[in-house]
């Protein structure tokens, strides 16, 4: 019988699990597992960290895998590891999210050119005056107007898209965040005939690519990186490392073996021209020579910043490292200039690197930590809302006039199929209306779906826009661009010499030491005359490849029965699994073997590198991997077998073809006369 203590434990323990699942966990048997509940080994490795800190026990993530595998043995061992006079100590409490204080009012700007010093001196002290006022009110409690910023302009003149009929998804926060390392330590069983083609598989990789898994055994104490476990289960340990690549030119790259592959990860989306396209050479060789100065200010610096805004519309852009500093800024120029503090997200979206995007929806959408390590007080002013949902909406409009931005991965790269472009105008109309910042983050969707990104592609403008990737030209890049309204709070805005012009916009933080780095200038450079040259035509072409590749892949996988989707936006694909199979991941490994080069579960990108005869060896290999998988008995369906049509399986079947086009058996259907069904054994 449990004592008291380990009843008082186990409700504290619910609710610890439930705080760090961002799941309602009322009515669960304490004695369900861990794997039964769906937690994840990030939520177990949270809770283990959680565990220790609020009842002084040390208990490891194995722990929770292995040996206490549900809250009530949990909290049997903790019982027993308390001390037996200790009152169970009272948990940490887990940080309520601050409410966010209400708004100051954005300062209007001080008018200037024309009035003489002394007006502006007044208007100067006026404005502090109105400051003062609102921070007065604020410490008494006052309730307080956020003026609004300068009403966006509308939305650019576009082909609104073609909208796929999808219903909303609810994402999973069970499932593991982002780039994150997935870890699987629990064995699997495997029937006999699956051992045998696992056993031959992992033996025609390994011998493949010996050379790429000895520098990964050589470099593992020295090397901490998380993309070399990544997929990491017991029964594929041995094939458990990355190819590595030691040169590459187009859509091709050579491996330490010396062994060819198509590449379709394309640097994670950032390579749109092939590896060393022969204009972004010669323009970092002659950069090269010239020299890469970092302090003063570069010539090519302004340039690019002014490309930038020619090809897609905005009117400032500001210049940085990646994508992650690019979102880091837009929010922060976001916060500045509404004077709010609230940030909304959504589920599944991708936003970069820094703590305050690595969230997930905790309860009542609160955010909550998407990987350990990460402070929950970071997410009082996060709200993690479904995307695409009427709920979401809902939210947005009842509490607009606390939002400081709503940040949007408009095409989100993990399910590229959903394009709610309805949605998104809803969202533009309810930010306009409360003075929000709707920042569309187009680090992937920025040039690559069309010259002025998902912008152009839905008909729908936003304020801020974060780039990076391909803008870069294969070297490191972040832009935020935007409304001059929002732009001007990195250096103050407009001014002149020669008269009394002063910045007149207060300005927030904006810097790092490698920002505007001439060699990635001069490849950003290159990559945007390129685009400019090129106009709209070249992602058209690319897109429509990319669409048709799918069309085939996923007529192959509807004739074999195999339960995969290519899914697919603009030149980004991806394989979306239609059912959970525990060993389908192989399925990348056996195209890798097959010279095709891409990273489990990664969103794969078709680049301008990319001939037909490319794309027919990409659809040979995926096809033939998935033979390889269903023959092996580790995915559904296989090839139709040939039919011997001298033996019908029964006296009455006749041969007849199914609705994919093969060959099958029919017999008479006993509720319909004169008409036949298909047979099945
Ligand atoms: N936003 C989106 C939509 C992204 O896909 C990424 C990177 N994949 C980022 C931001 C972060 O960019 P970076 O990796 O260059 O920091």
């Amino acid at each position: 019988m449990p004592t008291a203590r380990q009843n008082d434990l186990t409700r504290r323990l619910l609710a610890l699990f439930e705080d760090v699942a961002g799941t309602d966990l009322a009515g669960v048997a304490p004695e369900t597992s861990f794997l039964e509940l769906g937690l994840d080994s990030l939520t177990l490795t949270q809770a283990a960290i959680q565990i220790k800190k609020t009842f002084k026990v040390p208990v490891t993530f194995r722990q929770l895998m292995e040996s206490h595998r549900s809250v009530a043995e949990l909290a049997a061992h903790l019982d027993a590891q308390l001390p037996p006079e200790a009152m169970a100590p009272v948990p940490a409490p887990v940080a309520a999210a601050p409410q966010p204080l209400p708004a100051l009012a954005p300062m209007a700007p001080i008018a200037s050119g024309g009035s003489g010093g002394d007006d502006l001196l007044q208007a100067v002290i006026a404005q502090q005056m109105q400051l003062m006022q609102q921070q007065l009110a604020l410490l008494g409690g006052a309730p307080m107007e956020a003026a609004a910023p300068a009403a966006p302009a509308s939305a650019p003149a576009a082909t609104p898209a073609t909208e796929p009929v999808a219903e909303p998804q609810r994402y999973d926060v069970k499932k593991a965040f982002g780039a994150i390392a997935r870890i699987h330590t629990q064995p699997q069983a495997l029937t006999e005939r699956q051992q045998a083609r696992l056993a031959a598989f992992i033996r025609r990789y390994t011998d493949r690519t010996a050379a790429s898994k000895a520098y990964t055994r050589q470099h593992r104490p020295h090397m901490a990186d998380p993309r070399v476990v990544n997929g990491f289960r017991p029964v594929l340990k041995e094939i458990t490392y990355q190819i590595v690549i030691g040169r590459s030119k187009g859509c091709r790259m050579w491996d330490l073996d010396g062994h060819e592959y198509i590449d379709v990860l394309s640097g994670f989306g950032m390579n749109l021209f092939g590896w060393q396209p022969e204009f972004v050479q010669q323009a970092v060789r002659e950069q090269l020579e010239l020299g890469y100065e970092i302090g003063p200010q570069h010539p090519l610096a302004g340039e690019v910043a002014a490309l930038v805004c020619e090809l897609t519309g905005h009117d400032r852009a500001g210049l940085c490292n990646t994508g992650s500093e690019a979102v880091m800024a837009a929010i922060r120029i976001a916060r500045t200039a509404t004077g709010r503090n609230t940030v909304v997200s959504f589920t599944g979206s991708y936003h970069g690197t820094f703590d305050e995007v690595l969230v997930r929806a905790g309860r009542e959408a609160h955010g909550i930590p998407a990987a350990p390590g990460i402070m929950r007080g970071m997410f009082g002013d996060i709200r993690v809302l479904d995307y695409g949902t009427p709920e979401a909406l809902a939210y947005i409009r009842e509490h607009g006039d606390d939002i400081a931005a709503v940040l949007v991965e408009p095409v989100q790269s993990r399910r590229p199929d959903w394009q709610p472009g309805e949605f998104l105008r809803a969202l533009r109309e309810a930010t306009q209306a409360s003075g929000t910042c709707l920042i569309f983050d187009e680090v992937i969707t920025g040039f690559r779906s069309h010259l002025r990104g998902a912008r152009a592609v839905f008909g729908v403008d936003a304020d801020l826009c974060t780039y990076g990737k391909v803008v870069g030209g294969g070297f490191p890049i972040g832009v935020v661009a935007g409304k001059r309204a929002y732009m001007d709070a990195l250096d103050g805005g407009q001014w002149q010499y020669g008269d009394d012009s002063i910045p007149t916009v207060g300005v927030t933080y904006f810097a790092g030491t490698f920002v505007r780095h001439p060699l990635a200038l001069a490849a950003a450079k290159a990559a945007l005359l390129h685009f400019k040259a090129e106009g709209e035509a070249l992602q058209e072409r690319l897109n429509a490849t990319t669409a048709a590749m799918a069309a085939q892949m996923n007529a192959h996988c509807r004739a074999v029965g195999a339960p995969i989707e290519i899914r697919h936006f603009a030149s980004l694909w991806r394989v979306t699994w239609l059912e959970d199979h525990p060993l389908q991941d192989l399925l990348f490994a056996m195209m890798r073997s097959r010279g095709i080069h891409l990273l489990d579960n990664f969103p794969c990108f078709m680049t301008t590198a990319h001939e037909p005869a490319d794309v027919a060896a990409i659809v040979a290999a995926f096809q033939a991997s998935v033979g390889e998988l269903q023959e092996a008995g580790l995915l559904p369906g296989g090839a139709p077998q040939a039919l011997d049509a001298g033996k019908p399986p029964v006296v009455d079947a006749r041969l007849g073809r199914d609705p994919a086009g093969n060959p099958a058996w029919y017999v008479p259907d006993p509720d319909r006369a004169g008409k036949y069904v298909k047979y099945t054994p």
